[in-house]
């Protein structure tokens, strides 16, 4: 039995260690990749929920690795942040995201920002600096920010909020309906903007109470001159229950995949020239 104790001792730091230089190979990796300035970005459009032309676009982080693996952004996101990248990476989305909008017509270009970057200092300052840089409209821009930073800090992202918009920069709250933000934090913080999360979406299909909270508090937003974004739709039905319900902009797989810029170029302002 001692024996076999000690195997399984043995056994668990193997594989704590192991997963620990996974970690660390694949922070090394991202370092790399950043450094070099190889962070790639997709593009999803949104479409206008009454005339379903195109009306905007998010960015969408990409990594592959040099050695051609494909990480998911639910992976690397976090480990940027785990590992102090988070600014270098997000800058790099925001830098590579202007350069490619500013050759489409004047669509909205939603970029995500992580919480922990509203942590620095100069965040505010970088984003105007890199608007100035491209020669961006600010009101073409919108920040996606998830909830997480209006409960672990309220002031500071009250602070952030308030220095995007003094630069005439828009605001928007992701992932709605996914943890505990209600229309009143929208109104509280001074969001442009809701985006009403994917999970939310997909109860649609079997639960009709879902739809009557998501169809109330779509109405509440409305009536605060709150604008509706709905991400994820995958179905005409979804689609359809989410017009009728007053959302402004759709967005999701059955309109549009995250795509290159030269793609995006090509589907959405160049196809009909060639
Ligand atoms: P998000 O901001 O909520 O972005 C929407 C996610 O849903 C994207 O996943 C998108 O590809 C996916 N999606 C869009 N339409 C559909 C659909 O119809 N069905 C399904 N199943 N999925 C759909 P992605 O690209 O894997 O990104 C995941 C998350 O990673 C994002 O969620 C965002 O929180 C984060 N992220 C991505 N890029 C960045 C970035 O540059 N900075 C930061 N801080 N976070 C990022
Ligand atoms: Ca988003
Ligand atoms: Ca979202
Ligand atoms: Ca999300």
């Amino acid at each position: 039995a001692k024996d076999l104790g000690r195997g399984q001792t043995v056994d668990f730091e193997d594989s704590f260690d192991d997963d620990t230089n996974r970690q660390a190979a694949l922070e090394a990796q991202l370092r790399t990749t950043l450094a070099a300035g190889n962070i790639d970005v997709a593009f999803q459009a949104l479409f206008d929920a009454k005339s379903g032309s195109i009306c905007g676009v998010e960015a969408l982080a990409r990594w592959i690795t040099e050695g051609g693996d494909r990480i998911a952004p639910d992976v690397f996101i976090p480990l940027a942040e785990r590992s102090g990248l988070i600014d270098q990476l997000g800058l790099q989305v925001l830098k590579k995201s202007l350069q490619a909008a500013t050759s489409w017509p004047a669509i909205g270009l939603a970029v995500n920002v992580s919480p922990l970057q509203l942590k620095n200092p100069r965040f505010v300052k970088q984003v105007t600096d890199a608007l100035e840089t491209a020669d961006f409209d600010p009101r073409r821009l919108s920040i996606e920010l998830t909830e997480g930073v209006l409960i672990s800090d309220p002031e500071q992202a009250r602070r952030a909020i308030d220095g995007l918009k003094a630069a005439g920069i828009k605001v928007a709250l992701d992932d709605f309906g996914s943890g505990f933000a209600s229309v009143g934090t929208l109104r509280q913080f001074g969001f442009d903007r809701m985006k009403v999360d994917r999970s939310l979406i997909a109860t649609l299909d079997h639960d009709q109470n879902a739809g009557a909270v998501l169809h109330a508090t779509i109405a509440l937003a409305n009536a605060l001159d709150i604008p509706v974004t709905a991400e994820g739709i995958e179905t005409e039905a979804q689609a359809e229950v989410l017009r009728v319900s007053g959302c402004d902009a759709l967005q999701g797989y059955l309109f549009s995949r995250p795509i290159s810029a030269e793609q995006f170029t090509e589907a959405y302002f160049n196809g009909k020239r060639d």
